[in-house]
């Protein structure tokens, strides 16, 4: 069997986001499910619209997400492949254009922009709605072109698309899907820049570089027709097809940061501290489904699991709770040192002083939340009993004031921690134990009383550890506070 190939082609117009991630990681599944190469390709020649470190942005984080190129700019494969961004290819792509000039399947064509507006202008007002190329400049003969070249006007060039041709892509996802060239026009395979545009660069490379399987966003199904055009008029075989649905936001629109999807970027959940195995995973959800119940999946089993027969047929919708979930579930896994690691950097210093806090009563505090947090930057909603004078809010009087006859517990409470020479959690523990059954208060009737006053919020992890945290000075001190 042939070796599969496949590869992950961004234009560096922009940073890595959940839907090209979503491309880069079914391409990276297929190839490592087949034993095959996964070839990250930058295809640049959208020159205007390049974006300085798009390109450092998009290795970054998938690098950090672990859809690891087997061959790119940084570690190209056999030079058969040619280069691995199309900027290094522009006289390859117009060699290429020469031959199909040469073998009458593409041709010069001088035409203005300003003609062509007119002419598609035009076109609309006749009523037309998709407006194409008129071929004026199909059948020049060699004289006028001649002349023309002369007085050095500029022109691009067109593919010469078949006049009753049938495209069929064969695509994984969507079946047959059938094109027809009498929709299309001409269209421009070398600009007037002299610089090929995607369509004409994308077969070169996708045959240059022997890729079996595009799989790619549904976006690019109506490029497909031209781009087989352009394999047939080389008498190239066409890789495999497979055009994956779209992602969705909970409304059914389009996921993109226009459609005002705040967290869209890569970067932005690394930076709210979720974790790069739990967004594998659950990117991996998106618009493919493994066999079985089970949803966490580490990347390995993804790998085995991969099937490209279970690509979804509709939209898949991106669900921030369940992505959450994912996450969650891979932080309990985290081991207490790795947990601790992971989540330090993510506290707010600005909010949270840690300057003279003791190492272990760092780790203790944050430890408490290991089965609570999310993701990383969450830490910060739950230290501010530990850090801060907080004012005792609403919420925690109107708590207060459902409680009956709490102040009697308060008075043996206080006395007791008063008293208490071992500060440590079984003892803080029992003084709990002992001042319950004095007052003859159970359950919630003790609890809650005891935690809003040692700690002014009615939330918050095992009572015990707050209060021991918290030290008998501050208990003290929010006690009285009452
Ligand atoms: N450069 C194209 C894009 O970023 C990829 C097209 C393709 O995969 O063929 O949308």
């Amino acid at each position: 069997m042939k070796k599969y190939r496949l590869r992950y082609a961004p234009s560096p117009t922009g940073y890595l986001h959940i839907g090209n991630t979503r491309t880069a990681l079914m391409d990276y599944l297929f190839a490592k499910h087949y034993n095959g190469d996964f070839i990250v390709r930058i295809e640049d020649t959208d020159t205007a619209r390049n974006v300085e470190d798009a390109i450092e942005s998009q290795f970054s984080n998938l690098n950090w997400l672990g859809i690891i190129a087997d061959e790119s700019i940084f570690n190209p494969g056999d030079s058969k492949y040619g280069k691995y961004i199309q900027s290094e290819k522009l006289d390859v792509y117009r060699e290429h254009a020469q031959t199909l000039i040469n073998n009458k399947f593409a041709y010069k064509c001088f035409c203005t922009s300003e003609e062509l507006e007119k002419d598609y202008e035009a076109q609309v007002a006749r009523g037309i709605v998709a407006t194409k190329y008129s071929g004026k400049c199909a059948n020049l003969d060699s004289e006028t072109i001649a002349k023309l070249e002369a007085a050095q006007t500029e022109y691009s060039i067109r593919f010469k698309v078949p006049a009753n041709g049938v495209w069929t892509i064969n695509d994984l996802v969507r079946g047959q899907v059938t094109f027809e060239a009498k929709d299309l026009g001409d269209f421009v395979i070398i600009k007037s820049n002299g610089i090929a545009t995607y369509n004409f660069a994308v077969v070169i490379d996708d045959h240059d570089m022997e890729i079996t399987h595009v799989v790619r966003g549904e976006e690019h199904i109506s490029n497909t027709p031209r781009q087989m055009m352009i394999f047939d008029a080389f008498n190239w075989a066409y890789p495999e097809f497979c055009h994956l649905t779209l992602i969705v936001d909970a409304t059914g629109k389009k996921l993109s940061k226009r459609s005002g999807n705040a967290l869209f970027f890569i970067e932005q959940y690394r930076n709210q501290g979720y974790l790069p195995e739990a967004m594998f995973n659950y990117i991996a959800l998106l618009g493919w489904s493994p066999p079985g119940e089970q949803e966490i999946l580490s990347k390995q089993e993804l790998i085995d699991l991969f099937d490209e027969r279970r690509f979804s047929k509709s939209p898949s919708t991106f669900d921030m709770v369940k992505m959450k979930w994912i996450n969650s579930q891979y932080m309990k896994k985290l081991t207490d040192e790795e947990y601790l690691s992971f989540i330090k950097p993510f506290i707010d210093q600005t909010r949270f002083d840690l300057t003279n806090k003791p190492e272990q009563w760092i780790n203790h505090v944050l430890l408490l939340f290991k089965k609570e947090v999310e993701f990383g930057m969450q830490i910060n909603d739950h230290l501010d009993i530990f850090f801060n004078d907080i004012e005792v809010d609403q919420e925690t009087r109107d708590q207060l004031a459902e409680l009956e006859n709490y102040q009697n517990l308060i008075t043996i409470f206080k006395d007791k921690i008063t008293n208490l020479t071992i500060w440590d959690v079984e003892a803080i523990k029992t003084v709990i134990k002992e001042a319950g059954a004095e007052a003859d208060v159970k359950g919630k009737n003790l609890f809650m009383p005891i935690r809003i006053y040692a700690s002014k919020s009615q939330h918050g992890p095992s009572l015990a550890d707050v209060i021991f945290l918290l030290g008998k000075t501050t208990v003290l001190k929010n006690i009285n506070s009452f």
